[in-house]
């Protein structure tokens, strides 16, 4: 015998009645505390007690925060040389010789977008024009002498 009306068993929702008014229509509260409310009573005195100062060590003359070094922060720039779209004269920053420097020209995103805006608009003919003008091209400025990379020109 299985019990199946146990599932069927649920429990009542308690209607609470609404509670009632905190005082009838006619009552007038003349004063706040009147022992109407079941408050519970204040045994313990509520009002926060200042904390009593801590005791002055006065042995103690460690001062914190003084003995703070100035803090000296060393930004370290890299100062890439200017360089500009043509082969340049300059010092290499990595052998320190006199060199003019050696280029190679890269292809970027922009020397993309301009071959893909040239498909787009019927010169798709021309789409190797920018590969090949190193104007659309950033210019790479090596050393000839050692081989390290100096600086780009973004053209
Ligand atoms: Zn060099």
């Amino acid at each position: 015998m299985s019990e199946k009306g146990a599932a069927a068993y649920q429990t009542e929702p308690l209607n609470q009645p609404p509670y009632p008014a905190q005082s009838p229509p006619g009552y007038v509260p003349q004063l706040p505390q009147a022992t109407a409310y079941p408050h519970p009573p204040a045994g313990a005195p509520n009002y926060a007690h200042p904390a009593p100062p801590p005791p002055y060590d006065a042995n103690s003359n460690v001062i914190h925060g003084v003995q703070q070094p100035a803090v000296t922060t060393y930004v370290q720039v890299v100062t890439r040389p200017q360089v500009g779209p043509d082969p340049s004269a300059m010092m290499c920053p990595s052998c320190t010789k006199q060199v003019v420097t050696r280029l190679d020209y890269d292809s970027t995103t922009k020397t993309h977008i301009a071959a893909g805006l040239l498909c787009l608009f019927g010169c798709w003919p021309c789409f190797w024009i920018p590969y090949v003008v190193d104007s659309c091209k950033s210019a790479n400025h090596y050393c000839p002498n050692c081989g390290a990379y100096i600086g780009t020109y973004h053209g």
